[in-house]
């Protein structure tokens, strides 16, 4: 067996116990089907400042609150919650939801210290899919982040945490998944996506969150989230900054959901 192989089992076990503890499946209706008006090639801008990380030394106790499924108007809300506690976080963006209309809050999101990544084109089970199909998913969401922030995604959150070999070959990220709370499933109240959040926080760790259209539970959660968080001691970072803040260079065929220190 080769080292590649096992390293993908290893991975495929991680994922599934990272899908166990809260990456599973999500509703359909916070996907966006319509993929509307003709995207022509876009040029990029202008590049928006990358956020300046400290020195790794200066770090104290971390934590990566991601964010799926947008960008959305739920997104703007999430944003104001994060200003208001000083805080960042890291978007996983659907490409498909990326429409003009929400390109000012992705730079808003930049602009606010937040990183931006890749959560495919269509979000599909992308184990299903050729390696040509996987490679023009995770393009074309690159390119169109590209033309907004100037900056390429370095991470990729597989939509329903559903993995194969041919994905890990294929895609040149660093695969994410985290601690979630079910918090896509609407019935999920407010409370329980609060308590099951701080329960699962700890130093390194990634919190998995959604800012899907109407998602409105979990802006009203982030409060007490954020304010809790902080009363804890920990500092924000986003999922770039804490591979950093630990000095872990991120594994290929690997998937995180949380990062210490080698
Ligand atoms: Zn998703």
């Amino acid at each position: 067996m080769n080292k590649y192989i096992k390293i993908a089992i290893l991975a495929a076990a991680v994922a599934g116990i990272a899908a166990a503890i809260g990456c599973a499946k999500q509703e359909s209706g916070s996907k966006k089907a319509d993929s509307s008006s003709k995207q022509e090639t876009e040029k990029q801008e202008e590049t928006l400042p990358k956020r300046e990380y400290k020195d790794p030394s200066e770090y104290g106790k971390v934590i990566a609150l991601t964010f799926d499924d947008g960008p959305s108007s739920t997104t703007s809300l999430v944003l104001d919650k994060l200003e208001e506690h000083g805080a960042v976080g890291t978007f996983f963006l659907i490409g498909d939801n990326i429409s003009d209309d929400k390109a000012d809050t992705v730079k808003r999101a930049v602009s606010l210290g937040c990183e931006i990544e890749n959560h495919s084109k269509t979000h599909s089970y992308m184990t299903k899919m050729s390696v040509e199909d996987i490679k023009a998913e995770i393009d074309y969401t690159n390119e169109k982040i590209v033309a907004l922030t100037g900056r390429k995604p370095e991470f990729f959150r597989p939509p329903y945490i559903d993995v194969n070999n041919e994905m890990y070959e294929a895609i040149d990220e660093t695969f994410i998944c985290g601690y979630g709370c079910d918090d896509y499933d609407a019935k999920v109240e407010i409370e329980e996506r609060v308590e099951r959040t701080l329960k699962q926080a700890k130093d390194g760790a990634i919190i998995l969150l959604h800012d899907a259209e109407g998602n409105v539970k979990t802006v009203a959660a982030l409060e007490k989230i954020l304010t809790e968080l902080e009363a804890q001691g920990y500092e924000f970072v986003t999922v770039g900054e804490l591979f950093h803040a630990k000095g872990v260079t991120p594994l290929e065929y690997a998937m995180y959901s949380e990062v210490t220190a080698q």
